[in-house]
């Protein structure tokens, strides 16, 4: 394992405990193989004088919500050590009043809650105290014999503890263990099934203790022959049968989520592992993940449906087993599948939480392969990781944030996406929480959104090929499909018909209609198997009320308004919603220059403001203004309307 520290970078923290100890517990964040997602704990002790000129003792210990990787010196919590060392004293202690007499033990009343193992930190006497969940001494540990393994690596320099329940539990058994103890005498301790302290008063030393105890963990799976996960190609998905797995679990779940598909390498090779059904029975990498990805993943492939159904019946049959009786059940549904030969499937509702999963996953596919070749994966006992999920400690983790976003989950497909109507569209979906396929014909659209929530492709809409594949890749990035805004289009030059030219009326029928009935028919399947799916169509005040000069466009337009009555017919018994907006004099557009502006006022004798609000309203409409509209009737507002057509113009004589 690399050691990071650098002399250059922590000579300039010199004197600074607290910098020093956002530099150490940064560089073991840094590395995933030690520390994943608020895994693991680091703090420092620092004498402090108050306002009263009272010198007091502080741990400052990592605050709840914070990642070591990333954390700041807000992100420790100051606690008055001489009171965690009298709560370590009391023969008992329950979770709640442990967060509570922390907090009133607290010099500073906004910082956040201190992790769940301050007292532990507290009990051990030296500076620099660090924790990690590191994967090599975890995997080890969670092997037949795996304590003789750990008592023959670290047996003469590390305090070696059997597992004990995190928490107030945990700092406890230390506490007696180490009465009479010379904590001199070890470098550290080892927590069985767990991870892995270390600590001294000078924090290279603490971070190099935590560097080189593990790397003798590495050393020793290495000694033993073990071998890395294989590189495997996956298989095609079954993108339909994914995206009704996707609809079930989010049933479970109450709420939309997203089902990612993994087909990394070693994701496939692990689901292609020979017992891989009998090995993910058996449980997590370490106790704290199973907040995150539950105690099992699900087995997937043919049948997804009935697979959930006996998933949350041996969920529900766990629940039974382990509740002492005064528990609310959690939703039972998977968080990971595993589905051999393709890869494997993260749930979650946002992209964030799909990613921790990703990386959760990833180091517990690695320990799991590792484990197997050292006699076998031993996870904790049901009853201990059911007390962990269940432990109001860490589901308090979960519940931060709030009322998520109306469309938290749901998946749209955006086309002509790059500007205008149609980005104003992606903007407004993700305002709501939704995740967005975004499809322009520009190079422009991979770089216009700068978050994880869009799948940004370039994109011809005539082109067959091209639009089933950013189907199928939305599919495969979230799981399935639920909203589509057809928006793409073109407004050709100003024609009349006896000049019409072929190429420009077939020009505009293949973009302003054909490319939409494809899209219609490509996506299909899959908003059949969406959650609430609606479409919205991008029209225009040409079908109702159309001009001189502009028959390829208000044809197809036109056309396109009959494909989505059409649409709204036969889509309507499979659930799925089609309506249509007719916007119209939309003027912060591309093709709206203030040339162009300028030019058409001129030639009404308008200036441009008049122009801009030429309406019943005397109002001007903007490209945001359709966007909430067309999103609106994506969402339950319109949930009882199909087969509308709605003008969003401003008001306008002709139309009404
Ligand atoms: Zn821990």
């Amino acid at each position: 394992m690399l050691n990071r520290w650098n002399d250059q970078e922590a000579s300039k923290l010199e004197g600074d405990l607290l910098k020093l100890r956002v530099y150490t517990s940064r560089l073991q964040g840094q590395d995933p193989d030690l520390v994943l997602h608020g895994g693991g704990n680091t703090s420092v002790k620092i004498k402090e004088t108050n306002v009263f000129g009272e010198e007091e003792e502080i741990l400052y210990v990592k605050g709840s919500g914070w990642d070591l990787a990333t954390i700041e010196t807000a992100g420790f919590a100051p606690v008055k050590l001489s009171r965690l060392l009298q709560m370590a004293d009391l023969d008992e202690l329950t979770d709640l009043d442990m967060v509570k007499y922390q907090r009133t033990a607290m010099t500073n009343p906004s910082a956040p809650n201190p992790s769940v193992e301050a007292i532990l930190h507290a009990i051990i006497p030296f500076t620099f105290v660090d924790h990690t969940h590191a994967d090599a001494v975890v995997t080890i540990s969670n092997t037949p014999g795996g304590e003789e393994r750990i008592r023959e690596i670290y047996g003469k320099h590390m305090l070696i503890v059997p597992y004990v329940m995190p928490g107030f539990i945990l700092a406890k058994e230390i506490y007696n263990l180490t009465r009479d103890f010379d904590w001199n005498k070890v470098e550290g301790m080892i927590l069985l099934n767990h991870g892995i302290f270390t600590f001294h008063d000078d924090p290279k030393v603490s971070y190099d203790r935590m560097i080189s105890n593990v790397s003798l963990a590495e050393s020793y799976l290495a000694s033993k022959g073990i071998e890395a996960l294989s590189e495997e190609e996956g298989a095609n998905a079954n993108l339909e049968q994914l995206a009704r797995f996707r609809k079930h679990v989010s049933e479970a779940m109450k709420k939309p989520t997203l089902c990612r598909l993994n087909q990394d390498q070693q994701a496939v090779a692990f689901s292609n592992l020979d017992e891989v059904d009998s090995i993910i029975e058996r449980g997590p990498l370490t106790p704290d993940h199973i907040i995150r990805t539950k105690r099992t993943p699900i087995m997937l492939g043919k049948d997804p449906e009935a697979r959930l159904s006996r998933y949350i019946q041996s969920y529900q049959n766990y629940f039974e087993k382990n509740t002492p009786g005064d528990l609310t059940q959690l939703d039972p549904a998977p968080r990971w599948g595993v589905w051999p030969g393709v890869g494997t499937v993260s749930i979650g509702p946002t992209v964030k939480h799909v990613r921790i999963i990703e990386d959760i996953t990833a180091h517990t596919m690695k320990s799991i392969h590792q484990a197997e070749q050292l006699g076998g994966w031993v996870a904790l006992p049901e009853k201990d990781l059911f007390e962990m999920e269940y432990w109001s400690l860490e589901q308090e983790k979960l519940k931060k944030g709030g009322k998520p976003p109306a469309m938290q989950g749901k998946v749209a497909l955006v086309t002509g996406a790059a500007s205008g109507i149609g980005k104003a569209c992606v903007d407004e979906l993700l305002s709501q929480g939704a995740v967005v396929t975004a499809l322009d014909i520009s190079a422009d659209i991979t770089s216009v959104f700068d978050t994880g929530q869009v799948l940004p492709l370039v994109c011809d809409v005539t082109s067959e090929e091209q639009m089933k594949d950013a189907i199928e890749k939305t599919i495969i990035h979230f799981g399935g499909l639920d909203m589509l805004i057809t928006n793409a289009g073109i407004f050709p030059k100003s024609l009349y018909i006896k000049d019409m030219s072929d190429s420009t009326w077939s020009k505009s029928l293949d973009i302003n209609l054909t490319s939409h009935q494809r899209l219609f028919q490509l996506a299909k399947p899959y908003l059949d198997e969406g959650i609430d799916p609606a479409i919205v169509i991008m029209g225009s005040k040409n079908v109702p009320a159309p001009g001189p000069g502009a028959s390829a466009y208000s044809v197809a337009k036109a056309g396109l308004t009959q494909l989505g009555r059409v649409a709204a017919m036969e889509f309507g018994g499979d659930g799925i919603r089609v309506n249509i907006l007719h916007p119209n004099a939309v003027y912060d557009t591309a093709i709206w220059t203030d040339e162009v502006l300028q030019a058409r006022a001129d030639h009404y004798g308008l200036t441009v403001e008049e122009y801009k609000t030429n309406n019943i309203l005397k109002t001007e409409v903007t490209s945001v203004d359709v966007a909430r509209m067309a999103v609106a009737m994506l969402g339950p507002v319109f949930s009882k309307t199909t087969g509308a057509q709605v003008p969003i113009d401003g008001g306008n004589e002709r139309i009404i």
